[in-house]
């Protein structure tokens, strides 16, 4: 299984889930980027000039619930980071984040890479 169709999408949606409610259109987002199978939107409290989030529309709610079957999922959102930042005119370099669970900071359980650009010094942590 591949999880890709929009079935396994509309099927894994967490009611709860605040990052689910922006896919959904529920919630207002500022939108970087959007495919059927990924969402990029600006962080409501960037730590960098530029801060989005790439978010897999499957509800995945840690990076330790990843399986097999998102390795080309993950590759996407990795390929889709750079460029986003060329696009949003970063070029001088980026961070990129995933926090997982509790002792890794993470707040909101849907997996999401933080990808922070822009002119240093900024860096939290
Ligand atoms: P942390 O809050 O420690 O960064 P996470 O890695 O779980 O934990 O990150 C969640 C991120 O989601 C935070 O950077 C937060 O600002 C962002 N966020 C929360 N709600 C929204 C929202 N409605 N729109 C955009 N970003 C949001």
């Amino acid at each position: 299984a591949t999880f890709t169709a929009a079935a396994d999408i509309t099927q894994s949606a967490d009611p709860h889930c605040i990052f689910c409610k922006i896919i959904a259109g529920q919630i207002p987002s500022r939108k970087a980027y959007e495919d059927e199978e990924l969402l990029a939107f600006h962080d409501i409290n960037p730590w960098a000039p530029v801060h989005v989030l790439i978010i897999p529309k499957l509800h995945i709610a840690t990076m330790a619930d990843l399986a097999e079957g998102h390795a080309a999922l993950l590759g996407k959102m990795s390929l889709l980071a750079p460029r986003l930042m060329r696009e949003l005119g970063v070029s001088n370099g980026f961070r990129t984040v995933i926090n997982t669970g509790p002792d890794g900071g993470q707040e909101v359980y849907h997996l999401h890479m933080h990808v922070m650009g822009g002119p240093r010094p900024w860096a939290k942590g």
